[in-house]
């Protein structure tokens, strides 16, 4: 099933839409872990999962079998694909490769460049529009895409970021998933913005449930991300208890959620980071809400 018919069978019900993200192991040593964990997320049974490709714009040889698994489950996959720092050919067997695995969802993604590397004058892709345009040469896929409510670091100003999303619905993009933020008005405010730029396909809100404080640095330094004097405050407080700190973000994320949905924001994607009672218990949380 496409995701793009999901959400909006959803959307005319004025139902919500959960799903979760998943990412690949590194190495085959952790496949059965990631197996399991995927499993039991998948047994939750969200709208759909979605399984990254590697990091920092790199590929990863497992991400398509997750998905399968995924599959297997139940549950539609949606399988992400980078290209910044790939190949044509490597880009477009990994399309083949998730065709002939009879899936037909794809969150079409530039990849961040890694560090010390530039584009070779001839390079097949350098942003997420052309690898969109590939994709829909290959066939009839539903393509998602990524969005950034805060600006994709590399622009130079919101408005010149979301024109380039402009240009990837147009390439093709049915529905958008954000980065993750820690202040709904940030998406509330970019929401206006992007149905003012003319982008009208659903956006899918992208909540990140931080369950230690460590995480917090990484991603901060990674997308910029603003945080909320109430985040800090739970950070600084029980940051240093892992216990505390876990159901101190998951109730923080489900809070987050609870307000989306209520403002009308319906699509929910959560990245659980592969542990199934963090995706459990926020599904526990919102429980009544849900049905
Ligand atoms: P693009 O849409 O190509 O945009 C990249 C930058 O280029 C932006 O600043 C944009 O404004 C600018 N731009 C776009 N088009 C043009 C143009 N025509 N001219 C000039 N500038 C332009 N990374 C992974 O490695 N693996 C994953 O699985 C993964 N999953 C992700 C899932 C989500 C929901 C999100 C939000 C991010 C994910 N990322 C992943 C990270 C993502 O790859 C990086 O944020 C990357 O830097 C940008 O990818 P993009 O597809 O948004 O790029």
């Amino acid at each position: 099933m496409k995701i793009i018919d999901i959400i909006n069978a959803n959307i005319a019900k004025d139902a919500p839409t959960l799903s979760f993200e998943v990412f690949p192991p590194k190495t085959s040593d952790s496949i059965d872990t990631v197996m399991n964990a995927t499993s039991e997320i998948a047994k939750l049974n969200p709208a759909f999962m979605s399984v990254t490709y590697g990091a920092g714009g790199g590929t990863s040889d497992y991400t398509v079998s997750v998905a399968e698994n995924i599959k297997n489950c139940g549950i539609t996959p949606i399988v992400h694909l980078t290209c910044v720092s790939s190949t044509e050919d490597a880009v477009k067997n990994q399309i083949e490769k998730i065709k002939s695995a009879g899936m037909n969802n794809i969150l079409a993604l530039r990849g961040d460049i890694p560090e010390g590397w530039t584009f070779p004058e001839n390079a097949p892709y350098r942003y997420a529009s052309e690898l969109i345009r590939e994709i829909k040469r290959h066939g009839d896929f539903c393509i998602g895409g990524a969005c950034y409510p805060e600006k994709h670091p590399e622009a130079k100003t919101l408005k010149e970021d979301i024109m380039h999303i402009k240009e990837k619905v147009d390439a093709g993009c049915d529905f958008l998933t954000t980065q993750m933020f820690f202040d709904n008005n940030i998406l509330y405010n970019y929401l206006y913005k992007i149905r003012e730029a003319g982008i009208t396909v659903p956006v899918v809100a992208g909540i990140m449930p931080v369950t230690n404080a460590k995480q917090t640095e990484r991603i901060c330094k990674i997308s910029g991300n603003f945080l909320p004097q109430r985040f800090k405050a739970i950070t600084d407080k029980f940051g240093s208890n892992p216990e505390s700190m876990k159901q101190a973000g998951i109730a923080y994320a489900t809070d987050q959620i609870i307000d989306l949905l209520a403002n009308g924001v319906n699509c929910i994607h959560v990245y659980c980071m592969n542990r199934p009672e963090v995706a459990r218990k926020i599904k526990d949380n919102l429980s009544s809400i849900l049905k």
